[in-house]
């Protein structure tokens, strides 16, 4: 028997109504941080159990105490103002970060939840980072005389954040740059950046790319300094693949198959079909299956149920063919 197609997650689940609720609330002056984060920490307890009850490999903490990835860390580091609410696409506003001085640590600012999220589950759970690349090109720069100046600074507070995470025990950790590949004339920069990021590292080290134009980008993307891409596939009809084929070298590879950006559900027979597709290309012990990207924009029913198609269509999959 070989062993392999373990499932996992991407990063983000729905928030339930009482932590939006919530959030606005602490916004407002009329709840206090420490009772938010109590809701912060039922709400992770709730997505721990739902992907161990649905029998995952890798676990994911949901990201339940973030707003926006890119905000979260730059509020818990130095170096950054917030700006006012800023449109990003469609009708989605935000805070942007605005790098003011020079960027850094003066703690760690995942490391607490990571271990929170971990302490409820015999599971790995993801050590989960926000990439240089996606951090800078998100902000706005008021300090640093040039976009690589900022980006190569950031790079050494994400890579000593994420020495933080294996030192607090954390197997895998996920440098998400879902930035990356948007400038093909910035690529180099971003993988000279995320290679600053991972070296040294003992940890399984992954990285979350996507919306980009994968296919102008590809010699580079294959290349990054990471032992895993994680891509989505179901959104793409698998076309990446194709250029995968021969083209994967020793990386693994977590293969999205359920488009997180509908309410439908997929069928199980859709995704074995998917599965199977990955199969043709890598090996099942350097893939492994979870939905496209992030399952934050989804009901609460709609991300369970795209992960339990994900198990069931994994589950049925190694059964035929006698994967362990
Ligand atoms: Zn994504």
């Amino acid at each position: 028997m070989t062993r392999g197609l373990l499932t996992t997650a991407v990063g983000s689940y729905p928030k339930p109504d009482y932590l939006l609720k919530a959030r606005n609330q602490v916004a407002r002056g009329k709840l206090d941080n420490k009772d938010l984060q109590e809701l912060e920490k039922r709400a992770t307890a709730h997505w721990i159990k739902v992907q161990e009850d649905l029998g995952m490999d890798v676990l994911v903490d949901g990201e339940m105490y973030r707003g926006d990835m890119v905000t979260y860390f730059s509020e818990n580091m130095e170096g950054f103002a917030i700006s006012g609410l800023v449109r990003s696409y469609g009708n989605r506003y935000y805070r942007k970060p605005i790098a003011v001085a020079p960027v850094g640590r003066s703690r760690p600012v995942s490391v607490e939840w990571w271990q929170y999220a971990q302490s409820l589950t015999d599971k790995p759970v993801k050590g989960m980072l926000t990439g240089p690349y996606t951090m800078a090109d998100w902000s706005f720069n008021e300090y640093y005389p040039s976009r690589e100046a900022f980006i190569i600074d950031l790079a050494r507070s994400v890579h000593e954040e994420a020495l933080d995470l294996e030192r607090a025990g954390a197997e895998y950790i996920q440098i998400d740059e879902p930035a990356v590949s948007t400038r093909p004339d910035e690529m180099e920069l971003a993988a000279r950046a995320l290679g600053i990021v991972t070296k040294g590292l003992r940890a399984f080290t992954i990285t979350h790319v996507c919306y980009g134009d994968f296919a102008s980008v590809f010699d580079q993307l294959i290349r990054l300094p990471v032992d895993m891409l994680d891509l989505e596939m179901a959104n793409s009809n698998y076309e990446l693949l194709k250029l995968l084929k021969g083209n994967s070298s020793d990386k693994y590879l977590s293969m999205g198959v359920v488009d997180v950006h509908n309410h439908v559900i997929e069928t199980v027979d859709h995704v074995k079909r998917g599965i199977r597709l990955g199969l043709e290309v890598f090996p099942p012990e350097r893939l492994y299956i979870d939905p496209d990207c992030g399952l934050k924009t989804r009901t609460d029913e709609e991300a369970i149920a795209k992960l339990q198609v994900t198990v069931t269509a994994v589950r049925e999959t190694k059964k035929e063919l006698g994967i362990e």
